[in-house]
């Protein structure tokens, strides 16, 4: 895609900008990509996002309109402040409400201020991921065609509807349906459970677990369970797609062995021995070879050896009251910004879709 196709093109300038908003009115919804909206207010006008474009004078889109349709879910727009004043005036909403509502107006987020409004659709979302949102949240919402969110995470799960969705661009099904996968969504809340208990400490266990478990994975993808659950939602066995669905409930009873190992007092060979064994038959239950799964097991062990020495305030609320406070080793680093991704989050660094010769 050519990057800055849109943005390349001299915006009007405000001499010339809209005075008026477009005769439908459309609601942004919270967390929503900006590309998203823009998209819905062409549409509520009974425009295609091209046509939108071209005629507020951020387009060539004679050029190639089929490219432009596809831009809210291959990338996201971007604007300066002026741009931003007349995509309010265009919708006729305050730049608060906006910004309040679509994170890339975030003012972070805004382009270099100019004479001219700028729009620009860069190659990818500078942060987040372009995920749909869930269609029966979006029904609740009035809303009936497909919303891109700007989500943390590459996939989102709706506890409410059983719905699944993820960045993959462009590829059916669009959205998932874990009626046949229980298993998936509460491992999904015990993931949510595990970060209200132990704040970011509970978030990096889940992403070590999931991390293990997605090596697990690479190398033993024809695990029984694992294809009789991408089966059971339509997607493709052994799809890089499919693994973060079929190997969460694994993740989840993983993070959870991971816990009580952080708990415990003393960590001398026969207890990290002790609580290996234990998960060996995890691993065996899964139908997944031990020999191989505890591999990046030792790997986590070796980060996670010793005990910190000092348990930093920070953390002086996790683990309950009555409960031993968790900390992780320095192999977890602190982050200043935001993470979009678990592998970020986890001290074991392969990613998701890596073979396993790279891992
Ligand atoms: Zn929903």
């Amino acid at each position: 895609m050519g990057g800055a196709a849109l943005g390349d093109r001299p915006a009007l300038s405000g001499l010339y900008g809209p005075k008026q908003p477009l005769p439908v009115l459309v609601q942004p919804l919270g967390g929503e990509s900006t590309g998203s909206f823009v998209n819905r207010l062409a549409h509520g006008q009974g425009l295609h996002l091209d046509q939108l474009l071209t005629r507020v004078g951020f387009g060539q889109a004679s050029r190639d309109p089929q490219r432009v349709r596809a831009y809210p879910q291959l990338t996201e727009m971007y604007v300066n402040a002026l741009g931003l004043e007349y995509l309010a005036t265009l919708c006729g909403l305050s730049v608060q409400t906006l910004q309040e509502a679509l994170p890339s107006l975030e003012q972070r987020h805004l382009l270099p201020e100019g004479e001219e409004a700028v729009w620009k659709w860069p190659l990818a979302p500078r942060e987040g991921h372009l995920v749909p949102l869930c269609s029966g949240c979006g029904l609740l919402r009035g809303v009936t065609e497909l919303v891109w969110m700007i989500s943390p995470g590459r996939w989102r799960m709706c506890a409410r509807h059983l719905e699944w969705t993820d960045d993959h661009r462009s590829s059916e099904p669009v959205t998932v349906s874990l009626e046949r996968v229980p298993e998936t969504v509460s491992a999904q809340q015990r993931r949510e459970t595990l970060q209200q208990h132990f704040g970011s400490v509970g978030g990096q266990l889940f992403a070590d677990a999931f991390q293990v478990v997605v090596y697990c994975w690479t190398c033993l993808p024809d695990a029984e369970r694992w294809v009789q659950r991408a089966g059971s939602v339509g997607l493709e066995a052994f799809s890089v797609r499919a693994a973060p669905l079929v190997v969460l409930p694994e993740a989840a009873q993983l993070a959870k062995r991971m816990l009580d190992f952080e708990r415990l007092g003393e960590r001398d060979r026969s207890l990290r021995e002790k609580w290996l064994a234990g998960v060996r038959r995890d691993m065996a239950a899964w139908g997944v070879d031990a020999d191989v799964g505890i591999e990046p097991l030792r790997q986590w062990l070796s980060h996670h050896r010793e005990q910190p020495a000092q348990l930093g305030p920070q953390n002086s609320h996790a683990g309950g009251s009555g409960t031993r406070p968790v900390r992780l080793p320095g192999s977890h680093e602190f982050h200043a910004q935001p993470v979009w991704d678990l592998g970020e989050l986890s001290c074991l660094r392969w990613q998701l879709g890596q073979s396993a010769c790279e891992m």
